[in-house]
This record gives structure tokens, sequence and C-alpha cells, in this order.
């Protein structure tokens, strides 16, 4: 058949888990944590099971959780949004970045994204007949070079895509990043998507600069978030994004033939644990000590780890010790050390290679100290 995406294999999430469950590896891979989220999230789901909440929920979302979403904005970002047309519950933060872009780009269109990036941006612009522009983060810092990004933007370009917290380099964007991206933007229709599905997990007491701390970049932003990250259920596919009612009005024509509408249950479970704002604010610290676990104990190991400011990950330099290839260093780790991780490469679509490996922290204890101690092994 004619492929719309000749280039495009499996995700290398699918590709390394398999391969990681075929060696029976300690998988710190994909970004998914491997501990059990709150009880009373399953008993809340159940419970609205048992009541029958298990229609279609309306097409934007359960109206009581819309509230909880705006509220806790209003009082974390000070931006507040209309829970009628301008907050919707998608299927997945993934749903969101999809229903987002096809509401929005054109045929012809370009759109600015950062690489490395989360690989699902360009074949999702792509598909829209609408041209992804990559610019590279800055090594190995990760920042944004805001005068390559002023020099990239032409009449065409109707969207930037940022994504911060960063997977896969867990930098944060910072107040300075948000004012640039202001100013290059002032007076233009060019929307910001932003993935900001790590919002809640920001270390060292740093806030988190999303776009609705910006009054000027609320105005053009669709921000898309996830409660599989928040509440520790990847699994469950709702997420949610805001925007200003022009630009929800659109996206909501794709969502409601993609999806029509989210999982019931899960919104009644999420809008009654929601009640309590310790569910987000102690996600911080509770990530911040699995990362600060996993770079002690890998201080003695042959990597140099990268800081990480936020998101679930870390990154991981071998140049010290081995040229090889990252994609060849990742095959190694998982079939003759047992441990499981994602070449850097897989997020950049030429396959820059800086000998860098991505590391999930969201794991417990046990796992992050078995995969500690199999990588402080290798040569
Ligand atoms: N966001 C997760 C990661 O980067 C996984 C996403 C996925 O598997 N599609 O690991």
């Amino acid at each position: 058949t004619r492929s719309k995406l000749p280039d495009v294999g499996t995700t290398i999430f699918t590709v390394i888990g398999q391969l990681s469950a075929e060696h029976n590896a300690i998988n710190l891979s994909q970004g998914a944590p491997n501990f059990p989220c709150d009880p009373q999230l399953v008993a809340g789901v159940t419970r609205a099971m048992q009541e029958n909440h298990n229609q279609y929920a309306p097409m934007t979302g359960l109206r009581s959780l819309k509230e909880r979403i705006a509220q806790k904005i209003a009082d974390l970002y000070h931006t507040h949004y209309d829970i009628d047309s301008e907050v919707l519950i998608t299927a997945s933060a993934s749903q969101g970045l999809y229903s987002a872009i096809s509401g929005l780009v054109h045929p012809g269109d370009e759109v600015i994204y950062f690489e490395p990036s989360f690989d699902s941006y360009a074949p999702i612009v792509r598909l829209q007949g609408a041209t992804p522009i990559a610019i590279k983060l800055t090594v190995p810092d990760f920042a944004v070079n805001w005068n390559e990004v002023q020099a990239a933007i032409t009449p065409r370009t109707r969207m930037i895509i940022v994504n911060t917290p960063h997977n896969p380099s867990g930098q944060v964007f910072s107040r300075a990043d948000l004012d640039h991206l202001a100013a290059l933007t002032r007076n233009t229709d060019i929307v910001i998507l932003s993935d900001e599905v790590y919002e809640h997990v920001v270390f060292d007491g740093e806030p988190h600069h999303g776009m609705a701390t910006h009054p000027q970049l609320a105005e053009r932003s669709v921000i898309v978030s996830s409660f599989g990250k928040t509440y520790h259920v990847t699994g469950w596919r709702v997420g949610y994004c805001v925007a200003p009612a022009e630009l929800m009005d659109e996206i909501c024509k794709v969502h409601q033939f993609l999806m029509f509408s989210a999982d019931t249950p899960m919104q009644y479970a999420f809008a009654e644990q929601m009640r309590d704002p310790q569910g987000w604010l102690m996600l911080s610290s509770f990530y911040q000590r699995k990362r600060d676990l996993l770079q002690t104990l890998l201080a003695d190991s042959p990597f140099r780890l990268l800081p990480s400011a936020g998101s679930f990950f870390l990154l991981a330099d071998y140049s010290a010790f081995s040229d090889e290839s990252d994609s060849e260093m990742v095959k190694r780790l998982i079939t003759e050390y047992g441990v499981a991780t994602i070449p850097l490469s897989a997020f950049y679509t030429d396959g820059t290679d800086n000998k860098l490996i991505r590391l999930s922290f969201a794991k417990d204890e046990a796992t992050l100290r078995a995969g500690a101690q199999a990588l402080c092994r290798v040569k």
C-alpha cells in the first residue's frame, strides 16, 4: 500500500519494551510508573461503574472534572479558562496533541518544534499535509536558541510546539524563555501548542513556567496535560487540554469525530480525586527523591549523568568509555546487562547520535536499585 508515513516504523517505546521483555530486563525505558496508584482512585472508578456511569460522557468532558481543572489552573497559574468553551477532556494527552494539530494546522503550513522531541509531533504534522520544521536544542544543556527560532519563522508558520518539562532531556523553560516566545509571536497568528504533561514534576523548588503563567502566551496557546502522569495511571488514557475558545472550537470539531468523548468512569474518579490538591502538590518532591536516588546510585558508574530539572527522565553520557552508537549501546545494555533504556537518537528525525541514553526514574526503589547496579557494571 502507498504509505502516508513511509519512513516511520514502530515507536521506540514499543520496540524497546518488547526487547526488554524478551530479555527479562529491568525496565528504565518507558516513562511509565511500575508502582500502584492510590487505591482510592481505583475505588472511585469502581464506584462510578457500579453507579452505572457507563455511557458516553458529554463530548467535551464531565462538567465537575472540567471545573476542578479550571480551578487548579486558576490557583496555580492565575489564568482563567471558561468551563464550557475552553476545557476539553481527551482520551490521553496524545489524543489532545493529535486533535490540536489536526484541528489547527492546514496543508502547506509550517510547524516549528524542537529536537530531541517526543516522537509523535512531526508525524502528526505531516499527516495534515504540513511541514514540520525541526530546530535542535543546544547540547548538552538542551536550551532553545531563540535566534534560530526567529530565523525559522516564515509567513507559513502556523504553530510552534513546545514541551516543558522536556521529554527526553529533563530540561525546563525559564521565565526568560517564555518572554522570548511571547516576543517572537506578538502580532502574528502563530499558535503555541504546549505539551505540559510533566507540569507537576519540576525539581529543586522551582516553579513550572507553563504557558498559562504568561497572559500573553496563554492567549495563543493550547496547553495539553495528562492524568496518567499525575496519578500514576498512564494506562487509563485520560488527559485534557485548555485553550482560548476560538482555538478550542476547532479542536473540538476533530475531537468529536475522533473520540466523541473520553472514558466516563475515569472522569468521575478523577473529579473526586482532584478535591485534594496534595495529589499534584506532592508530585515534585515524590519524583525528586527518585531522581536523587538514581543519581546517587550511579555516582560511581561509568556513565556521566546530565542534570534533570523536571520530568521522569535523565540523560546519561557514555562517550568516556565507548564510541558505539547509542542504539548499539542500548541493545548491549539489554542483552548483556539486563537493563532497558532509550537511545536519544530516537528523538531526532535525522538520527543524531550524541552518545546519550535516556533513563526513566518513574520506578519503584527496588527497580531503581537493580537498574543502577546493572549500569554500574557496564564496561
Ligand atoms: N511518554 C512516555 C515516554 O516518553 C511514553 C509514551 C509512549 O509510550 N507513547 O516514555
